[in-house]
């Protein structure tokens, strides 16, 4: 079977077009966001996406918006000719890779930060200089807090917004996001319900490396030594999910088990928490379908993971 190149697009007019002379031919569109670095997590998502709709077009934006300035933006791995011919491989149809997506005043790069945060300075702000650049961000009021909204504000209105540009360039009928990134994934279902996009958001399961590593981008700057002890985090949600399955039901000593197992091989806790699936409320007993979230640290990468209790 010949296999065709995908189309590289870089703009977003060109994206809008592209996408709208396809629907308009009948064509249903499904899309994979990433921040490229695809590894087999970003390949399972789009296999999804193939399943689902006629074209798939995955994007590809490392987004400013979601990075505070103390964190890994400038640091955050990228192999644009990797990633396309890995997107070939897969048959994809479309790969959207703008160089900006943010209207920037005239002489003003964000500094590659954006906007400010309830009234405080997060990186370049938009606002200083005379309110011509990109101001207007999404929230999803409660869902974003907590878990990764705590140590990181500015995350999920920056991924919010993102989305929701990415959806209003590329009008697909169908979204495909990670349960890797759970908190995210039921922000952006809520901000699809919540403003009436008119786009069907599924969640895909986590791709774990052989050994029970989640995959991840970041992973790649592990040294071997914090890789082999960042296995305690997946090995820690197992421990957890099995001993709720033999009627360990009170979250505060499940969560102990998980805080114990990932300290004793060095990582440092950001959080662990047991929340709901639906709604994303933390819980003391369980007794309905949950997720056990977890962030830690190994050296100088966050790495976050999590796994269903049903
Ligand atoms: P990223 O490029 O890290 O922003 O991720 C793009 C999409 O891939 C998001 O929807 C992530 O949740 C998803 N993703 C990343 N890693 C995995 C994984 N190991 N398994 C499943 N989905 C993933």
């Amino acid at each position: 079977m010949e296999i065709s190149e995908p189309e590289v697009i870089r703009d977003k007019s060109l994206m809008r077009s592209w996408s709208r002379s396809r629907r308009s031919n009948g064509q249903t569109l499904a899309l994979v966001p990433t921040m490229g670095f695809l590894h087999e997590g970003h390949l399972s998502l789009i296999r999804t996406a193939k399943s689902l709709a006629d074209l798939t077009v995955v994007s590809i934006y490392i987004n400013p918006g979601q990075f505070a300035p103390s964190e890994d933006l400038s640091t955050y791995p990228s192999d644009l000719a990797g990633d396309l011919r890995k997107l070939s491989d897969a048959g994809v149809s479309a790969v959207f890779c703008p160089s900006e997506l943010y209207i920037s005043a005239p002489g003003n790069d964000f500094g590659g930060h954006l906007g400010a945060v309830n009234g405080e300075r997060v990186g370049a702000s938009c606002l200083e200089d005379g309110g011509s650049g990109h101001e207007t961000w999404i929230t999803v009021e409660r869902l974003e807090k907590g878990m990764c909204g705590t140590s990181r504000p500015v995350f999920f209105r920056g991924v919010a917004t993102v989305v929701a540009k990415l959806f209003n360039i590329v009008e697909p009928d169908v979204a495909v996001f990670g349960k890797k990134d759970y908190q995210q994934w039921q922000i952006i279902c809520r901000m699809v319900r919540d403003l009436d996009f008119a786009i069907k958001v599924i969640g895909s399961d986590i791709v774990r490396e052989a050994d029970g590593l989640a995959m991840s981008s970041r992973n790649v700057h592990l040294s071997p030594e914090q890789r082999e002890k960042a296995l305690s985090i997946s090995r820690s949600l197992s421990k957890a999910k099995l001993a709720a399955e033999k009627g360990l039901k009170n979250c505060q000593h499940l969560k102990d088990l998980v805080r114990q197992t990932i300290s004793e091989a060095d990582g440092k806790i950001d959080y662990v928490e047991i929340v709901e699936q639906q709604g994303l409320k933390p819980v003391e007993e369980i007794s309905c379908p949950v997720v056990l979230c977890v962030a830690a640290w190994f050296g100088n990468v966050r790495l976050i993971d999590n796994l269903e209790i049903d």
